[in-house]
């Protein structure tokens, strides 16, 4: 048995830069914490990205 590293783990496979939360330090992974640099837990404001798919605009009835 070969006891390998998991090396692969430790790579950010989009090569992106990591960014951190600048109020307690964790590591941010979704897009939102990152623009804003600050951690779920440590954001003031609510997080709304949820996908919502409601559209203000009505539908055009075509005739
Ligand atoms: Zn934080």
């Amino acid at each position: 048995m070969t006891s390998r590293r998991q090396e692969t783990l430790l790579i950010d496979p989009g090569g992106r830069a990591r960014i951190w939360c600048r109020d307690c330090g964790q590591e941010l992974t979704d897009e939102v914490s990152r623009s804003r640099r600050l951690g779920p837990e440590c954001d003031p404001e609510p997080r709304t990205g949820h996908d919502r798919h409601d559209v203000d605009q009505d539908p055009i009835p075509g005739l």
